[in-house]
């Protein structure tokens, strides 16, 4: 491919993406399916890897998420909420581990690994202990208040049982059999049905009255924690053990692996244990566990360099592969 060819190609993949990336994350209303936009980014990401100098500071591989919807107050997030680089398969794992390990030199390396839950990533700050605020993560930089709706959620607390000033973060979601039981409901009404629950959640919680969001019967998991006063942490396993011990959800499937094979074993075990969980997740998220490291390691444009987010396959392709292997 030629430099002409690249940027005819980067043009027609970039206006792919941002109409795509508009329906998803503004108009909470996908077109298309999430492995079809994974797979238009990946080839978005192997042309500008060719040719850096074609990479443009809006190109979707550097963008985060989508616009703020007008109507809602904005909110400015004073550490920035990032997107998560992602791997594919065992190689992908096995890289990742590589380029973690060339940074620690020496140093023995531990990962946590977590449900990446499909909802709506969202920040909750608290005051001496008080909910005050609760944001989307917007482009990443500047959120949608929505504090109004979040309180709804029973499992946001409105007041920890320790009087921190902390900023967390966390995954809002609908359970499956409530997301089930909404677009039953929107049928027999003749509405049109949420795509999936991430968008219902998305959807619920994306709108003025708070009524709507109570009716909704979402939940939340933390995962991480934006900024702590007033207290040191070493590690983010210590980070989710604490947040669990103020007050928040953390889901316990979250595991601290010393391997990347154990890593790899988790996975595994995910790609079929999914379908027994009562709400949904798109992959694992492996994060360093030392948040030293962490440091060190730092940021690209758009996601952690400590971090990655295992997409599972695709169900079509495992029903083909299953289809293969039972000769049918
Ligand atoms: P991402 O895949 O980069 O992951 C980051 C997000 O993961 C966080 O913001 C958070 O919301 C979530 N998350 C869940 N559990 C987590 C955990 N334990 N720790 C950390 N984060 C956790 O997300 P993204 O940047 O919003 O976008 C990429 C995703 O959106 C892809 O899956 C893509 O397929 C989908 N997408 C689909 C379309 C479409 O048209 N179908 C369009 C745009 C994006």
């Amino acid at each position: 491919m030629d430099k002409n060819q690249a940027t005819e190609q980067l043009k027609e993949l970039r206006e792919k993406l941002e109409k795509y990336g508009y329906h998803y994350y503004v108009l909470d209303t996908p077109i298309v399916p999430d492995e079809e936009y994974d797979r238009l980014l990946q080839e978005l990401l192997k042309i500008e890897e060719l040719f850096p100098d074609l990479v443009t500071e809006d190109s979707p591989s550097v963008r985060i998420g989508g616009a703020i919807l007008p109507h809602f107050t904005k909110v400015s997030h004073k550490i920035p909420m990032m997107s998560l680089g992602n791997s594919f398969n065992e190689q992908d794992l096995r890289d990742f581990d590589r380029r973690v390990r060339q940074f620690a030199g020496d140093t023995p390396v531990s990962y946590v690994c977590e449900l990446k839950i499909d909802g709506l990533a969202v920040s909750l700050t608290y005051e001496a202990g008080k909910l005050v605020r609760g944001a989307t993560r917007g482009d990443g930089t500047t959120g949608e208040d929505i504090t109004s709706n979040l309180k709804t959620v029973p499992a946001v607390p409105l007041r920890l049982n320790n009087e921190v000033d902390l900023e967390v973060r966390g995954e809002a979601y609908m359970p499956k059999r409530s997301f089930e039981s909404l677009n039953k409901a929107k049928k027999e009404a003749e509405e049109e049905p949420f795509a999936n629950p991430r968008n219902a959640a998305a959807g619920s919680l994306r709108q003025l009255d708070p009524k709507i969001a109570a009716k909704r019967n979402l939940s939340l998991f933390v995962y991480s924690i934006g900024e702590l006063k007033g207290r040191d942490i070493d590690s983010h396993y210590e980070g989710l053990s604490f947040l669990n011990e103020t007050g928040f959800k953390v889901n316990k499937e979250t595991k601290r692996c010393e391997s990347i094979d154990e890593v790899i074993a988790y996975t595994e075990k995910w790609v079929e244990g999914r379908h027994e969980l009562d709400y949904e997740i798109d992959g694992i998220v492996i994060k360093v566990d030392s948040l030293k490291l962490q440091k060190e390691m730092g940021f690209t444009a758009k996601s952690p360099r400590w971090a990655t987010a295992f997409k599972f396959p695709a169900e079509e392709v495992i029903t083909k592969l299953l289809d293969i292997e039972l000769n049918v």
